[in-house]
C-alpha cells in the first residue's frame, strides 16, 4: 500500500510502500526493495523513523500484554504500545513508567530504539536502564531474546540502536512504584542562567526536574525561564491520567499566527502567570505531559513543519556551551515557545549509542523558515556542539552532518557491523555517508 508518511517535526512527507501487519507473520520483508524503516508512533522529530524510497513497516498494532507482575512491577508487552497505554493499565495497580519523555504517545519499541529519556535522568538514567529482556526478530526470520546474560552486545545495541538491528517484537520492563498519582510540584522562576545553574544544583535530590525558558529573553536575562521539580505524592489515590483534549489544531493551521509578536506575548504571560511561582498538588498527567492536551500541536507550525534542535553539553562546559547556543538563536532572530533544559547523570543505560550524557540538555523548537534561514542556524549550532564536545539527538534531528554524528557517538561502527542488512532509515543513510 502506498502512503505519504511523515514524522513530527512534518517537515518531510515521503510517499512510501507501507506494510501494516497485524500479526508477526504478516510482516514482509520479501519486497523488491530490501530497504525497511520501522515506524512506531512518529513522534520522532526528524528522519530515524522515515525512509526516502523505501518501505516502512508500522509496529503499532502488536500491542497484546504479554505479562504483567502486578507484585513486582514487571510487565512485558509487544512493542507496538503505547506508554499511554502502559500507564492506563499499570498506575490503578501502583505502579509508573521509570522513564517517560515529555509525551505518552511513543511506543515501547520506539522508546527502546531512541533510548529516550525524562526529567528524572539525573537520577536513574535513560529507559535503557530499566528494559530486562528483549524480543528481537532478524529480516531473515531469526528471533533473539536479548538481555544481560544472553547475547549482551546486541542487547546493547538494539537499546539505542535506532530499530537498525531489527523488529523489537516485545520487551520486558522493570516499573517504579508509586503510591499516589498525584504530584507534590514546586515551581521557581530564575532571571536567568546562572540562577538557573543554583536552583538546579540544589535540587539535584528532587526526583524529577525540569526547566522551561524564555528565548526571547537577553542581556543580564539571557536564559530566564521556570524551573519545575516534583515528587509523587502518597495519598494512595491511583487514578491513571485523563485522555481528554482541551484543544484540537487543525490540519491546515496558517503557520504564520505562530509569529515573533505572538512568541513573545505567550512566553510573557507564561512567564508572569501565578503558577509559574508556585508549590502545589497536580496529576502526573499535567505535569509530565502538558502538550498530549492539544491535539497535534505539531500543526501550529503550518505546512512547512518545524525542527527541534536538542543537544547535550558535559557538565564542565554546559553553562558557556548553553549561552553560546542561546547568544546564537538570538543573532539569527529566532523565537520559540517550547524551550527546555534538564539536567543529566553519568549514563546508566547500557545502550552504546544513547543521547545522554553527565551534563545539561537543550531543546527547542525552531519553525522552518524560508531562504533556508533555519538550517543556517542549525549548522552554526552544529559547531557549537563539536566546539563543546556535545551530541545532538537523533530521535530529534533532521540535519546532523555525517561527521558531527560519526564524531560524537564513536559507536556507530559497532552498530553499523551489527545492523541487520535490510534495515536503514533517512537518518541512517545521511549520518553514515562517506
Ligand atoms: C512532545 C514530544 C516530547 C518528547 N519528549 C522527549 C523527551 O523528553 N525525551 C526523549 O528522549 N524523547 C522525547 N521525545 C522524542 C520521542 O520520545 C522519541 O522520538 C520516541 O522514540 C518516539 O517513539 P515512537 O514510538 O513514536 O517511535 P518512532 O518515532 O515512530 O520511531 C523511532 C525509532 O524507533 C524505531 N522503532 C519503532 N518501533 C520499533 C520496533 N518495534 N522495532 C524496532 N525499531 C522500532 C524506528 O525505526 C525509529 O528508528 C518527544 C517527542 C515529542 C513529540
Amino acid at each position: 500500500m502506498k502512503k505519504t508518511v511523515l514524522s513530527w517535526g512534518k517537515l518531510h512527507k515521503y510517499e512510501n510502500e507501507v506494510i501494516i501487519p497485524k500479526n508477526i507473520k504478516d510482516i514482509n520483508f520479501d519486497l523488491k526493495a530490501k530497504n525497511f524503516t520501522f515506524y512506531g508512533n512518529g513522534r520522532s522529530y526528524g528522519d530515524v523513523c522515515l525512509n526516502k524510497n523505501g518501505n516502512i513497516i508500522y509496529t503499532n498494532r502488536f500491542k497484546k500484554v504479554r505479562r504483567f507482575d502486578t507484585k513486582k512491577g514487571i510487565i512485558e508487552a509487544e512493542a507496538g504500545i503505547t506508554f499511554d497505554e502502559i500507564l492506563k493499565l499499570c498506575v490503578p495497580k501502583g505502579w509508573f513508567l521509570p522513564v517517560t519523555p515529555g509525551t505518552k504517545f511513543v511506543t515501547l519499541g520506539g522508546a527502546i530504539a531512541n533510548d529516550i529519556h525524562g526529567k528524572n535522568h539525573h537520577q536513574i538514567g535513560s529507559f535503557g536502564s530499566c528494559i530486562k529482556k528483549i524480543c528481537l526478530i532478524k529480516t531473515n526470520g531469526q528471533k533473539k531474546i536479548l538481555s544481560r546474560n544472553k547475547n549482551f552486545n546486541l542487547f546493547k545495541l538494539t537499546i539505542s540502536g535506532l530499530g537498525l538491528t531489527g523488529f523489537i517484537e516485545w520487551a520486558r520492563i522493570k516499573l517504579i512504584p508509586i503510591k499516589s498519582s498525584t504530584m507534590h510540584v514546586e515551581n521557581i522562576r530564575f532571571n536567568n542562567l546562572d540562577e538557573y545553574f543554583l536552583i538546579n544544583n540544589k535540587s539535584k535530590k528532587w526526583p524529577y526536574t525540569v526547566a522551561w525558558f524564555d528565548n526571547s529573553a537577553e542581556g543580564k536575562n539571557l536564559g530566564k525561564g521556570i524551573f519545575s521539580r516534583g515528587y509523587f505524592l502518597k495519598d494512595n489515590n491511583l487514578e491513571a491520567h485523563s485522555s481528554k483534549k482541551i484543544i484540537i489544531i487543525p490540519k491546515k493551521f496558517p503557520g504564520f499566527l505562530l509569529n515573533k509578536f505572538f512568541i513573545k506575548i505567550f512566553n510573557k504571560l507564561y512567564w508572569n502567570r501565578p503558577a509559574a511561582n508556585k508549590v502545589f498538588h497536580t496529576h502526573y498527567g499535567n505535569f509530565f505531559y502538558p502538550l498530549d492536551k492539544i491535539k497535534n500541536w505539531n500543526n501550529l507550525y503550518g505546512h512547512r513543519g518545524f525542527y527541534q534542535f536538542q543537544c547535550i553539553f558535559p557538565e564542565k562546559c554546559a553553562k558557556n556551551a548553553i549561552k553560546e547556543v542561546l547568544s546564537k538563536i538570538k543573532a539569527y532572530n529566532m523565537l520559540s515557545f517550547l524551550a527546555v533544559l534538564k539536567t543529566h547523570r553519568k549514563e546508566t543505560s547500557p545502550g552504546l549509542n544513547s543521547f545522554c550524557i553527565c551534563g545539561t540538555s537543550i531543546a527547542i523548537d525552531l519553525p522552518n523558515k524560508k531562504k533556508d534561514k533555519t538550517l543556517k542556524l542549525l549548522k552554526d549550532l552544529e559547531k557549537s556542539v563539536l566546539k563543546f564536545k556535545g551530541k545532538i539527538n537523533p530521535s530529534k534531528d533532521s540535519t546532523m552532518s555525517a561527521k558531527t554524528y560519526k564524531k560524537s557517538y564513536p559507536n556507530w561502527i559497532k552498530l553499523n557491523k551489527f545492523k541487520d542488512p535490510y534495515l536503514s532509515s533517512s537518518f541512517w543513510k545521511r549520518v553514515t555517508k562517506k
